[in-house]
């Protein structure tokens, strides 16, 4: 299938190009590259375009007629949604109803949605299912939750057919070694924790240590961000093929591990010292997110290649030894 991959440069976006292109896809990366990077283009063209740009959106649907759309262009960070909420409704909230509105005008049937286990808020229990009620704490969460809204309605309206993957912590790299996570800033911890390791910066900030949980620390669910991919991969044939499939699917490993476990783990990993500052806490985080993704195990077949937290990090950590600053120190957090 030739398929548009909005933020197909970004780190869950070009690990999907990869697994599309394995299973005789065609991937063609839509991307303003404010986040992405070209470099991680490599498995089908990049065209570099804003969601919010309908004609260029037009011309370059009009160019590839893609049959269907995997849409992960957005903003993620979560502290900077609550300092800033208007740019997170109008790049993810108005950047897809642009998008929706170009593939109902040039008749694309079908697209899977990334979404996230933000949408869910603090959760009532875990693991979380599908079916748990969302009430986001954060405008990022918020906003993700009202495009899967609207995907609803343009279901109903025009027959646009959806699945929206509801990530928890994506985390890791390509096991080759070919592409993997680079974010400009870097705010997620598990990279954070390796730059610490690999002697950028001097100490790792624990944000919170008063939470409800056994150590105080919050809890998450890791996932590889190649078995994110394989499940994308499984989506859109499942889309294509018009066999019922509900409207979203919880992707994570069903286990959580707290941010003091994530940086013991990264220790025995690299065999480096992490040195570990306690901090507040930081608005807009639940205690905890572990996810139940029993439904796409059933329905998709789909299967996580990579439970075991030390291997995930393994991952990371080899990408991140080839990184160009690798051993250098690193700007601080703004
Ligand atoms: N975290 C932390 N220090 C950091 C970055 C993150 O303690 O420098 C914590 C954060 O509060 C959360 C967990 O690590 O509980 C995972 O955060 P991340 O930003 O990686 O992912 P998120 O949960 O926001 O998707």
């Amino acid at each position: 299938m030739r398929l548009l991959v909005t933020g197909g440069a970004g780190y869950i976006g070009s690990h999907t190009c990869k697994a599309l292109a394995a299973s005789g896809h065609l991937p063609i990366t839509y991307d303003n590259l404010v986040y992405g990077h070209p470099w991680a283009v490599r498995w089908g063209p990049l065209e570099i375009g804003d969601l919010a740009d309908r004609q260029r959106l037009d011309q370059v649907i009009q160019h590839y007629r893609p049959e269907g759309v995997i849409h992960f262009a957005a903003y993620a960070y979560v502290g900077e949604s609550v300092k800033d909420p208007g740019k997170y409704y109008r790049n993810n909230v108005a950047g897809s109803l642009s998008l929706l509105e170009a593939m109902r005008d040039h008749g694309i049937p079908y697209i899977v949605f990334s979404s996230t286990c933000a949408t869910y808020g603090v959760p009532e229990r875990i693991p979380i299912p599908e079916s748990h009620p969302q009430r986001p704490i954060n405008p990022y969460g918020q906003s993700k939750l009202m495009v899967e809204q609207i995907l609803q309605d343009f279901q109903v309206a025009h027959g646009i057919r959806s699945i929206s993957l509801r990530y928890f912590n994506a985390a890791g790299a390509d096991p080759d070694g070919e592409i993997g996570e680079a974010h400009d800033p870097e705010t997620h911890l598990i990279p954070l924790v390796l730059e610490v390791a690999g002697g950028q910066r001097p100490h790792i900030t624990v944000f919170g240590d008063d939470y409800d949980t056994p150590d105080g620390t919050c809890i998450r669910d890791y996932i590889h961000v190649t078995d994110l991919a394989q499940a994308h991969v499984l989506a859109i044939e499942a889309l294509a093929s018009g066999r019922p499939v509900p409207a979203a699917y919880n992707l994570g490993n069903g286990q959580g591990f707290s941010v003091k476990e994530v940086i013991a783990t990264a220790a025995a990993v690299t065999g480096k010292r992490i040195p570990v500052q306690m901090g507040a806490r930081r608005p807009g985080d639940p205690p905890r997110l572990v996810g139940d993704a029993g439904a796409i195990f059933r329905d998709l077949n789909w299967k996580p290649l990579y439970t075991d937290l030390a291997e995930i990090i393994q991952t990371a950590w080899r990408w991140h030894q080839k990184r160009p600053y690798f051993g250098k120190s690193r700007p601080p957090l703004s």
